[in-house]
């Protein structure tokens, strides 16, 4: 039977939370709803059984622990909630419930009915200060909360094929600002997992960093000339050449939305994902 929708209601609330929080039961997802967001993403359809079962754990965790607000008039309602849980909990799928440490330093996920326009200010080197608007899909604040936007994270189906998940991307952000400071940038290289790939911290560090960097660097080459002198562009979303840290969550993106496609381009950036991803060979 379904719970009443004020029962629901009230479990997602604050003391809602703490109660289960110190109980240590979230509540379980009906099964009806569960398939019916599996029916939306072919790509979570796909998983084997165990896997799609370890998700659906974590799902549950990740909604009693966030908090939800529709801007603008989105109201947002359990199916739209579980959308977005299991896009952002499908990295984790094989690290279990511990997955979810990656996202324990906040709590809100903004979402916004349409792509929205943010006022921007920056300060250049010579002290001259630029105002510009930038439009906005997503956005994830260091420590602060993730912003989407409703209409990419219910047609994420639609962008598989070529590897783009929005929800995948924002979260990827927040993996890698996990263990940093404010004061660092991300930079697409999150904290590595202890005894990664059997190196030793500061090896893996740097196997990692110069894997990624040689990576970006011939993929920001093959956008230039593909911008320039229309030469083919590089399989995966050409936003990815403009930061390492854009360059690490594109690359989540379509490593979990289309790994063959994503190991046939990029084979070597695979085999850190698979470890760090913790993917059993
Ligand atoms: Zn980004």
């Amino acid at each position: 039977m379904k719970a009443p929708r004020w029962w629901r209601k009230w479990l997602h609330s604050r003391w809602g939370r703490m109660l289960q929080r110190a109980v240590g039961q979230p509540p379980a997802i009906p099964q009806p709803l569960w398939q019916q967001v599996l029916g939306r993403y072919p790509f979570l359809h796909a998983l084997p059984g165990a896997d799609l079962a370890t998700l659906k754990t974590l799902c549950e965790r990740f909604l009693a622990d966030k908090e939800f607000t529709g801007v603008h008039g989105l109201n947002i309602n359990d199916e739209m909630a579980l959308c977005v849980a299991a896009q952002a909990c499908l990295p984790w799928i094989h690290w279990g419930l511990a997955g979810l440490d990656w996202y324990a330093d906040f709590v809100g996920i903004v979402i916004y009915p349409e792509e929205a326009v943010a006022q921007r200010e920056v300060t250049d080197a010579a002290g001259v200060v630029h105002r510009y608007r930038e439009t906005l899909a997503g956005e994830a604040m260091h420590g602060g909360p993730v912003m989407l936007v409703w209409s990419h994270v219910q047609g994420a189906s639609a962008g598989a094929a070529h590897g783009h998940n929005l929800v995948i991307h924002e979260f990827a952000h927040k993996a890698d600002m996990r263990h940093k400071s404010r004061y660092e940038e991300a930079n697409g290289c999150p904290r590595l997992p202890h005894g990664f790939m059997g190196l030793s911290a500061a090896h893996a560090t740097e196997r990692w960093q110069t894997t990624w960097s040689a990576a970006f660097e011939r993929f920001r080459r093959q956008v230039d000339l593909a911008h320039r002198f229309g030469t083919p562009a590089p399989w995966m979303d050409a936003y990815g050449a403009t930061a390492p840290a854009e360059f690490f969550a594109v690359a989540c993106e379509a490593y979990w939305v289309n790994r063959n496609g994503f190991e046939t381009h990029f084979p070597e950036l695979c085999v850190l994902l698979d470890a760090f991803f913790r993917r059993p060979r």
